[in-house]
């Protein structure tokens, strides 16, 4: 069965997209740690990232840093941090996440709550923002 991700790539399920290439793709989370907290996924179904060939790895990478400064300039910030876990849905992602401090990256902090329409505008104007 597909993963959830994949199924989201197909427009099956909806998202907040930030955007997308042949073989990547970013959007929002849904349980968001901070405003703006992107997921970047390779379209290529596959569980753990360090399956990914060398040469998907460096593209998803490119395409993070991308995406990554399109946020640092519409999220206020000190810096983007990135993390891979992987433990709830195993289709490899790469967390982008807006961050001051180092408690900003802990996943054992509640999430934070958006309206659909309150995601949709961070979305657009991190999707304006990309070069
Ligand atoms: P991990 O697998 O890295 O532990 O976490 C998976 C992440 O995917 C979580 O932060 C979760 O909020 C996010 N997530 C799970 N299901 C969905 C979904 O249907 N849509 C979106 N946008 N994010 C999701």
């Amino acid at each position: 069965m597909a993963s959830i991700f994949t199924r989201i790539i197909n427009g099956e399920i909806p998202c907040n997209k930030i955007a997308e290439t042949n073989n990547c793709f970013a959007f929002l989370d849904i349980n968001p740690l901070a405003t703006g907290h992107v997921l970047v996924i390779p379209k290529r179904e596959v569980d753990y990232i360090f399956d990914l060939a060398d040469s998907e790895l460096a593209e998803l990478m490119a395409f993070a840093k991308k995406i990554a400064a399109a946020m640092r300039t519409t999220v206020p910030c000190k810096r983007i941090g990135m993390t891979v876990i992987g433990l709830e849905v195993p289709h490899a992602h790469i967390h982008l996440i807006p961050i001051n401090n180092v408690d900003d990256m802990n996943f054992g902090k509640p999430k934070l709550r958006f309206t659909g329409e309150e995601l949709e505008l961070i979305a657009i104007k991190i999707r304006s923002a990309i070069k």
